[in-house]
């Protein structure tokens, strides 16, 4: 027998479970009995493949030769030396691939799917991943489903189950169908299958088999990790550092060939080309700038922002529109009902939050509820048409659920109903969902009139209205005339202006329960019997960050739900908008051309009473116009506009494990300014791979120059094979490591967003690359050159020139890092110390520069020699060079100094 020949009891009594659940204790015993409910994951790389990948690298494989090389002509202790500093580079390239790896797996758990269950006895959400037989699982729009389920309840269930079958029409599912026989998989309406999605209506149901036993698992066993994309940025970096390493590999032949028509040694300068296209190939970059994204991946995590690719972290320094839903993003969803208007009555409601003491007066008097007819069905409908729960954790009042139900409840109990009496009382017998396309509610119960049913319908004011003919006036039932349909949106008006949610509620009776396939006929001829307004207010922290949008040429635009007035007035109030003119609806889109339809978004900043496709609509107008756009979302609708914005963005509260799903970047408390402070994240992250680009470059490009020039000159080679290796391989990656991390300029949210096409070396950068690659190279040459004038060209004072130019070498990049840390900003107005890494990095460096050149025996290994303190001036007044460059250039092209802004 299988799991959809079964009825629901027997489920339950097979698997030892109920609508309560199942224990802990039970889980846990479960759990190890059939493992965790996941499906195989392709095995990560192992470590010896990564390392192999490390070690068949060009450049290391022509390091290994050229020690091979060493070794023949009798330099073993060269060759051995060589061998080691591989073995470093290696070992610290691969202890910073894993760093960065564990930092991506951590926020991939981070977002890992979670399940609604019942525990014992009590709803709770774990990780899909722990679920096991017999639990008892929630399932709600929007859910992706977690295991393979027998359904114990639905109500207008609907389960999109393309990802199994194909089949792209949702299905309706039924928990109380029981089939003899085989049926087949779209068959199986008792049945609900991991990874298929709630599309529409709730349910619940039980856990029959989790992981690899599941339909999705036995078709596919394991699950292949993504292909790691590129960001456009990685692939620029290849790209320049391949014609880069061209270029230099061009320049070392021809060091080769200059060299040995100058009579240098063959085998000398057979080793100094090679160990300078080592030392100068920036081969490293992309992997620096993969290890940089990523960390910044953590502390946008840290920040709320999760993103899931590394691609979005780029792409979020260039946004230009930030697209975001009003309820919950940019007001704090914590909704009171504090105005009702029935029966020609403004009521108002006291009480704040969710705490259900409180009364409704009319002019300063308490009202007493029952009496009044249409104040009366108000509650009950307001009571009635509600999934939420409220809930009482000592003196703190809060919800469980939809956050407008919520207000609704606690208004309910101010005017008087104890809602589980009501509930128990007028039991629904039938429901349609709320969906935020037909923005209406409607359930049916049969104890309200005797021997009828009635429905109660809440939902947006204007389609609510437009489905009503009467109203009820008084103790009567009016047909609606045009004046009072006026009237009525008269007074939605007049809430919406004060920014207030406007819901408004009606009824209909039936002889018996209506079919509700028929939706459209069901949810009409109503009457209608009035109106309630809440406040949601604004979030404080949304005004601060829409103002700093603004200042970063960051277009903000509101789109919700909600209605033209309301959505206006709190744009108003978040400096969104300034006029009405500025806010449009969304059923004024739906006949626009694509011509019209960019004016619309060149001219708006608030989309109201928007459907799932105007969203759309909006990020591809948006998009045509030149902008890079991020939008948010969180209903099962979004889907689609997430994934056509540049950067889509799911709610982690409210948002549907659908959206998330599609996001780019989830925000893990939904609010605005956590976008924002993303988008910043981005901006800085840019900032400073440019940073330690143009420090690397301009180090490597120094490096060749040095040798080159030399050697032109006719010198002696200034710095021997092992030297320059021992330098670039060991002491820069430090720094540029340091300079990712860097917390970026204070201004980096007054300046307009990049274009993304603009080159990663703009002229700038390029300008600082020749300036400091020139200093860097007049600075070490001069110390070689001086070194050699004073201690002569024999091997002795060679030597020691060495010594000089490589000390030189390494302090002059250390100190000029520190004059990278800023492209604009002098290095006494960031402070000098305030990039404690870069601190700790350069010490490292020193030490690591110290150790090979005073530690005897070890010193004559990288044969250098003791410097007299003579020598020390030179190299530390050389050594400063290229920071002062640095810094002059900041002044003279930004005009700065520390104490202007
Ligand atoms: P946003 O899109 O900014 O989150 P929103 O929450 O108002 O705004 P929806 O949830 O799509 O957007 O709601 C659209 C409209 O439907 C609301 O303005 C309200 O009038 C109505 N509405 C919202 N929630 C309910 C509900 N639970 N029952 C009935 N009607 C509702």
């Amino acid at each position: 027998m299988q799991w959809y020949n079964k009825t629901s009891e027997e489920v339950f009594t097979e698997l030892h479970s109920s609508n309560q659940g199942l224990s802990t204790e039970v889980a846990v015993q479960k759990l190890q009995e059939h493992g965790k409910n996941e499906l195989k994951q392709e095995s990560k790389t192992p470590f010896t493949q990564k390392l192999l990948a490390q070690l068949l690298d060009p450049m290391i494989i022509i390091l290994v030769l050229a020690s091979v090389v060493s070794a023949v002509v009798g330099e073993v202790i060269d060759a051995l030396i060589i061998i080691a500093i591989v073995l470093i580079n290696t070992a610290l390239s691969l202890y910073q691939e894993g760093k960065a790896e564990a930092a991506i797996e951590a926020l991939q758990k981070m977002s890992s799917p979670k399940a609604k269950i019942v525990r014992d006895g009590k709803r709770v959400e774990i990780d899909s991943t722990e679920l096991v037989p017999g639990d008892y699982v929630i399932l709600e729009t929007g859910d992706i489903i977690p295991a393979d389920l027998r359904l114990v309840d639905s109500a207008n269930l609907k389960i999109d189950e393309s990802s199994l079958t194909g089949e792209s029409v949702p299905v309706e599912k039924d928990y109380k169908q029981t089939y003899e026989g085989k049926m087949e998989i779209g068959d199986r309406e008792n049945i609900a299958y991991s990874s298929t999605i709630v599309s529409y209506g709730r349910g619940a149901g039980v856990v029959v088999e989790t992981g690899e036993n599941t339909e999705i698992g036995k078709i596919a066993t394991s699950i292949s990790t993504p292909e790691k994309e590129q960001t456009p940025l990685q692939k620029r970096l290849a790209g320049l550092s391949k014609t880069l390493g061209i270029l230099v590999i061009g320049i070392c032949l021809l060091v080769l060939v200059v060299g040995v028509l100058r009579k240098h040694e063959i085998l000398e300068m057979f080793m100094t080309s090679i160990s300078l296209a080592v030392a100068a190939v920036p081969e490293g970059l992309p992997a620096i700038v993969t290890i940089v994204l990523s960390l910044g991946m953590s502390k946008m995590a840290e920040k709320n922002a999760i993103v899931k690719k590394l691609l979005a972290v780029e792409t979020l320094g260039t946004t230009t529109v930030i697209c975001s839903d009003k309820t919950g993003t940019l007001t704090q969803n914590e909704m009171t009902v504090v105005k009702a208007y029935t029966d020609g009555e403004v009521y108002d409601v006291v009480g704040t939050g969710y705490n259900p003491n409180g009364e409704i007066v009319l002019n300063n008097e308490s009202v007493d509820v029952k009496s009044k007819k249409g104040l009366n069905l108000l509650a009950n409908i307001a009571a009635l048409t509600n999934d939420a729960k409220l809930i009482q954790n000592n003196e703190e009042w809060g919800i469980i659920g939809d956050p407008t139900e919520g207000a609704l409840l606690t208004f309910a109990e101010k005017a008087g109903y104890g809602i589980e009496d009501t509930n128990a009382k007028y039991a629904r017998v039938e429901e349609i969902p709320f969906d935020s396309d037909r923005k209406m509610m409607t359930t049916f119960h049969s104890e309200f009139i005797k021997d009828k049913v009635i429905s109660f319908t809440k939902g947006a004011p204007d389609i609510v209205l437009s489905n009503c003919k009467y109203f009820l006036d008084g103790e009567e039932v009016k047909e609606l005339t045009e004046k009072d349909r006026e009237n009525i949106m008269q007074k939605n008006s007049l809430f919406a202006r004060d920014a207030l949610r406007v819901l408004a509620y009606a009824y209909r009776e039936w002889d018996s329960i209506p079919n509700k396939k028929t939706t459209e006929n069901v949810e009409n001829d109503m009457i209608l019997v009035g109106l309630t307004g809440m406040i949601d207010p604004a979030r404080p922290e949304a005004k601060e960050a829409i103002k700093e949008c603004k200042s970063a040429g960051i277009i903000p635009i509101m789109i919700t739900g909600d209605h033209l007035e309301t959505g206006f007035a709190i744009a108003k109030e978040l400096g969104i908008a300034t006029e009405e003119s500025q806010a449009i609806m969304g059923r004024e889109l739906n006949e626009l051309s694509d011509e019209q339809m960019r004016k619309v978004v060149r001219e708006k900043r608030v989309f109201t009473r928007v459907s799932p496709e105007n969203k759309v609509q909006i990020v591809q107008a948006l998009k045509e116009e030149g902008h890079i756009t991020a939008m948010t979302g969180d209903g099962v609708n979004d889907a689609p506009a997430i994934k056509k914005a540049h950067i889509g963005i799911a709610m982690g509260i409210t948002g549907t494990d659908v959206a998330k799903s599609t996001a780019e970047v989830i925000l893990t408390d939904d609010n605005f300014a956590t976008i924002v402070h993303a988008v910043e994240e981005g901006r800085i992250i840019y900032s400073n791979i440019k940073k330690f680009v143009g420090f690397l470059l301009s180090c490597n490009l120094g490096e060749v120059l040095i040798v080159f020039i030399a050697i032109l000159l006719n010198l002696p080679v200034p710095l021997l094979p092992i030297q320059l290796l021992w330098l670039n391989l060991v002491t820069d990656s430090f720094p540029a490591l340091a300079l990712g991390v860097e917390k970026g300029e204070a201004e980096i949210m007054e300046e307009p967003p990049r274009n993304p096409d603009e080159p990663l070396l703009d002229s700038e950068l390029k300008l600082t690359i020749a300036i400091q690659s020139v200093a860097i190279t007049i600075a070490t040459l001069g110390a070689y050159m001086l070194g050699l004038q004073w201690y002569g060209n024999q091997e002795e004072g060679v030597a020691i020139a060495r010594t000089m130019a490589f000390a030189t070498l390494i302090i002059s990049e250390l100190l000029r890092s520190y004059s990278a840390r800023s492209i604009k900003d002098t290095l006494f107005s960031i402070g000098i110390f305030s990039n404690r890494k870069l601190v700790w990095a350069t010490l490292l460096s020193l030490a690591l520069t110290l150790v090979v050149m005073e530690i005897p025996g070890v010193r004559e290994l990288f044969k250098l020699t003791p410097l007299s303190l003579k020598d020390w001036v030179v190299i530390l007044v050389g050594a400063l060079i290229p920071l002062a460059l640095g810094e002059i250039q900041k002044v003279i092209r930004f005009n700065k100094t520390h104490n202007s802004k």
